[in-house]
This record gives C-alpha cells, structure tokens and sequence, in this order.
C-alpha cells in the first residue's frame, strides 16, 4: 500500500474538536477563548525504547501516552496530537493493531489525530500533543519551596523490573536470576508496555501543587529537574519511595535491586509534584476524585552549597533518618 492509503486507511478520523484535521497542509485548531495552548514532543525510537516486535497495538498505545503524561503533569486537558511515523514498510498487519491501540488512547482522552507525516525508515514513531490550560494555571517544575511534601502517584519501578527481565530474557540470562511469578510478571509488563497517563490527577492539582514533572526517565533524575528549576533541595525517605513498587516483595525475593527501580529505572509515567504542607487534604481529595493514589514521600529542603555526589540537591534517608548513599543515577540518551 502506499503513503497516502496508509494514512487514509489508518490514521484518519473524524476530528470534531478541530477545526480542520488530516488531509490539507495544516490542521487547524481554535483554542477556547482565553486558554493557553501547552505542546510536547516525545519521540519512540526501536531498538531504543522499544523492541522492535513489540506489541504494535501496546506500542500505538504507549507512543501516545507518553505525550499524554507530559500534558498531565502540566495540569492541560488534551486536544489533539500529530502523529509523525517512519515505517520499515507499509505492512498492514502492523499498522492495524498500531493504530487501533493509539486511536482507542486518544479516544479515552478525546485527543483527536489531526495530522502527521508518514515516510519510509527505520519505525520511529514521534508524536505532538496539544493540550488546553487556563493562564496561570499551568503545574510547572519551577515553584517548589522549602517545607513542601513531595508526592508521587501510582506505582514506581515495577516497569523497570519488566524490562530488565526481558533484557536478560533476550540475553538468555534468566537462569542467573529468580524470576517473578507470572502475575506480578504481567502486571510489570503491562505498566512498561501500557503505561497509564495520569491525565485526570494533573487536572485535579491544578491550585494545589508548587511544582509538578512527569517520571519518565526515573524518579530522581525527574524530581532533580524540578529541584534545579526551583532553586530547592529534597529529602527522600527510601522505605516510603520503595513501598511504591507493587512487586516489591517478589522482585527482592528474585534477588532484584528494589531501590534502583524504583528511583532511578524510568518508564514509570507517574507525577511527581509538590505542595506545601497545608494543602494536604486538597492533595489527597485530588487523588480521591481522579481515583488515583498518591504517597507522600519526602519533602523540600532549602538549597545546600555541598556539591558533592551525583545528585547534590537530594539526599536520601531511612525510616530514622539515617542518610542512605545516593549510588544512583537516572537515564541520559547521552551519558558515557
Ligand atoms: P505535506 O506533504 O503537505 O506535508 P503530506 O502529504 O505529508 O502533507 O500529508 C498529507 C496529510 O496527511 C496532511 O494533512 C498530514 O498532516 C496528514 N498525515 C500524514 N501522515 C500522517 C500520519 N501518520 N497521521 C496522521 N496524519 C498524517
Ligand atoms: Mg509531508
């Protein structure tokens, strides 16, 4: 099939929140009066950040709601999204469950595909959202303040935990490991392969945060981008971040390293955020109406001058207090 049947057949719909969708130059978007538009980009390479024969109907779903993530941790309800997609070929047997499990996404979240580009390439799937906020209203990375708690939604590390058994899996390495039982097994896979955007929460903070990110590259790396925006150290209490795993128990049982998924393995898509101590109800009435968990973890400190370790701004302590060493690292494209 060619370029413009594979985009008629599969990634053109009705787009009734636009203006104008697929099939001009442009797609055209008219933004409620008075809101701001908030835009992200996240790009799925193969081989990179997904095996190649993944699940396409998982992957379709994924691209998406990694975009989606990036708008909820800026409070913005979505709109729309373009999708631009290299394909090795145009093999319909892909595209099919691909754009089913992207097209089903976008319309639990009524994000309308409104354009794209469709070209020959090693499958590198890259996807724009756009998302609607009041002014102001936006949850940034750069308001946290000494004092506040810091909270995370859902569950961290247990993604992790399904890739590093698929990695061995692939290196036929299992033997050296115990490996998890097949329920908790799935419920990882899901959350690497079916992350959950937590679209509703971000929208149910707005007002009552300082800061807010999206954890996608691990949890520390994450919150240092909001204590680098906001001038402001952390404390992290290791057992609270650890208990968020849901795997947890099964994972140590199979001699996996429970603190290193947890806080620094990626692919979560939770938020971490912020609020001040008196904004504590409100936090959690937030995680009550969007029907999501949400655990305190830690709080902000002020900025220290000692630069010592990886992550001068976060320290890590026990249930006591006692500081835990800091040995991890959060992932970089580009690190040596
Ligand atoms: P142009 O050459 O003007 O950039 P194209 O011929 O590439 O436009 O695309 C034709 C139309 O199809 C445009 O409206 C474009 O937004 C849309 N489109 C192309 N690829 C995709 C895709 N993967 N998903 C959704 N829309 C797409
Ligand atoms: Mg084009």
């Amino acid at each position: 099939m060619g370029e413009f049947d594979v985009i008629k057949q599969f990634f053109t719909r009705p787009t009734p929140n636009a203006v104008l969708g697929v099939g001009d130059d442009c797609a055209l978007l008219q933004p409620a009066p008075g809101m701001q538009i908030a835009i992200s980009s996240d790009m799925l390479v193969s081989g990179r950040h997904f095996f190649a024969d993944t699940d396409p109907c998982a992957l379709g779903h994924k691209a998406l709601a990694v975009n989606l993530s990036d708008l909820a941790a800026c409070g913005a309800r979505p709109l729309a999204f373009t999708l631009a997609l290299a394909l090795p070929q145009a093999d319909p047997l892909w595209l099919a469950p691909f754009s089913k499990g992207l097209l089903a996404l976008a319309d639990a979240h009524a994000c309308e595909l409104i354009g794209g580009d469709t070209t020959q390439g090693p499958l590198n799937i890259c996807i724009t959202v756009f998302g609607e906020v009041p002014p102001g209203r936006a949850l940034l990375r750069s308001g946290a303040q000494p004092g506040d708690d810091i909270y995370v939604s859902g569950t961290l590390g247990d993604a992790n935990l399904a890739l590093l058994h698929l990695l061995r899996e692939r290196e036929g390495t299992t033997s050296a490991h115990g490996t998890l039982p097949s329920d908790d097994l799935a419920w990882a896979r899901a959350r690497l392969e079916r992350p959950t955007a937590r679209v509703a929460l971000g929208l149910a903070l707005r007002g009552i945060v300082s800061a807010a990110a999206d954890v996608s590259d691990g949890l520390l790396g994450d919150l240092g981008h909001i204590l680098e925006r906001s001038g402001v150290a952390a404390t992290i209490e290791v057992d609270a971040a650890q208990s968020l795993m849901r795997c947890a128990t099964s994972a140590r049982a199979a001699g996996a390293d429970v603190l290193a998924s947890v806080l620094a393995g990626g692919d979560d898509y939770e938020l971490v955020f912020t609020a001040a101590p008196a904004q504590r109800a409100a936090v959690a009435a937030a995680g009550q109406r969007s029907d999501t968990t949400v655990t305190r973890i830690g709080r902000i400190d002020a900025p220290s001058n000692t630069r010592a370790d990886r992550h001068p701004a976060l320290r890590l302590v026990d249930a006591d207090g006692t500081p835990v060493p800091n040995r991890y690292a959060s992932f970089d494209h580009f690190s040596p």
